[in-house]
C-alpha cells in the first residue's frame, strides 16, 4: 500500500498499522527522528509512559501479548481525526485539518495556552517543557514527512510493513479483509473507525489495544453517557447540542469540554510522574 495508489473519491490520506506484524524494532521511531531532525539523545526528565514527548512524535509501547510470556508492540502517533478536538479547541487557529487528511500545527500561531493538549481525546499533543521558548508538538504526516516514494518517513523505514499508508478508504477495506481472512486471529475491531468521529490513523491487531491507544471501549462511552462520541466527533457533538448564538456555543463548549478536558488533563499530569511501561525506553521527554 503507497500513496501511489490509485485515488478514491475520498482525498485523505491515513496510516494502517497492524500490530500482529510489529516486531518493536523502532526503525519508525528513528526514520521519525531522522526526517524532522530531532535530537537522537533527549533528557528523562519529563517521563511519559507512552514514549510521546517533545522530541519524539512516535513511539512503541509494549503491551503483553496474546500468549502468556509474549510482547506485542504498539505504535503510538497523532490519530490525525476527521474532526480534531485539537484544532477545535484552539483558540487563535494553530491546527488545521488539511484535505489530505493530517492535522497540521503551525507553530507561528500557536500562543501557548496548551487547550490543545487538553482537548485531544487520545492524549497526544506534548509541550517542550524544557525549552525556553515551547511549542507544543506531535506527528505531522504531512508533506514534511515525506521520502522518496511519497511515504512519511516511519512508514517507509518499517522493515515488516506493519505500519502502511494510502486512502483511507482503501486502508479501512484492506484492515477489513485482514480481520475476516484470519478472525481467529484479530481482535474484530478497527480502532479509529469510527471512535471521535473517526480519524486518518487507524489500528487491527490480535489482542484489545483500548487502553494503550486511549480509544475508551463502547461501555465506558455510555457510562460516560456520551453515548453519541462512540461515532461523533467532539466538536460535532458540541456543534449539535448548541445551535445558538457564536458567544453561547463558546460559553457551553468550554464548559462540556473543561469536564472532559479536566479528567484528561488528570491522567497526563500522572503519566508525567510515572515510569515509562516495559519495553525499550525510546527516550520520553514530556
Ligand atoms: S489525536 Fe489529538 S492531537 Fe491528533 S488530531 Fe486528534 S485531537 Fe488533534
Ligand atoms: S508521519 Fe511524520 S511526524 Fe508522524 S511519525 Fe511519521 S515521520 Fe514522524
Ligand atoms: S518499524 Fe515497523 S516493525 Fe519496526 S517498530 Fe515500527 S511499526 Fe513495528
Amino acid at each position: 500500500m503507497s500513496a501511489a495508489q490509485p485515488e478514491t473519491k475520498d482525498p485523505r490520506k491515513a496510516i494502517l498499522t497492524d500490530v500482529t506484524k510489529c516486531i518493536g524494532c523502532e526503525r519508525c521511531v528513528e526514520g521519525c527522528v531522522r526526517q524532522n531532525k530531532l535530537p537522537t539523545e533527549i533528557s528523562t526528565r519529563y517521563r511519559a509512559a507512552d514514549g510521546l514527548s517533545g522530541r519524539r512524535y512516535t513511539s512503541i509501547v509494549r503491551i503483553p501479548g496474546k500468549k502468556k510470556g509474549t510482547w506485542s508492540n504498539v505504535r503510538r502517533q497523532c490519530m490525525h481525526c476527521l474532526e480534531p478536538s485539537c484544532a477545535a479547541a484552539c483558540l487563535v487557529g494553530a491546527f488545521t485539518k488539511t484535505p489530505d487528511g493530517a492535522v497540521v500545527y503551525d507553530d507561528a500561531k500557536c500562543i501557548g495556552c496548551r487547550y490543545c493538549m487538553l482537548a485531544c481525546p487520545f492524549m497526544i499533543p506534548r509541550y517542550e517543557y524544557d525549552q525556553k521558548l515551547p511549542y507544543v508538538r506531535k506527528c505531522k504526516m504531512n508533506k514534511e514527512c515525506r521520502v522518496e516514494g511519497g511515504l512519511p518517513a516511519c512508514v517507509a523505514a518499517c522493515p515488516t510493513q506493519a505500519t502502511v499508508f494510502g486512502p483511507r478508504e482503501q486502508l479501512l477495506k484492506e484492515a477489513r479483509r485482514r480481520i475476516a481472512e484470519k478472525p481467529d486471529l484479530y481482535v474484530n475491531h478497527i480502532y479509529g473507525e469510527h471512535e471521535f468521529g473517526g480519524t486518518s490513523v487507524i489500528y487491527i491487531g490480535d489482542v484489545p489495544l483500548y487502553e494503550t491507544l486511549r480509544v475508551p471501549t463502547g461501555e465506558q462511552f455510555d457510562r460516560m453517557r456520551v453515548s453519541q462520541l462512540r461515532e461523533e466527533s467532539i466538536p460535532h457533538l458540541l456543534h449539535s447540542w448548541v445551535l445558538v448564538t457564536p458567544f453561547q456555543f463558546l460559553t457551553v463548549s468550554t464548559g462540556l469540554a473543561g469536564l472532559w478536558f479536566l479528567r484528561r488533563r488528570q491522567k497526563l499530569m500522572a503519566e508525567r510522574k510515572a515510569p515509562p511501561q516495559g519495553g525499550p525506553d525510546p527516550g520520553t521527554e514530556g
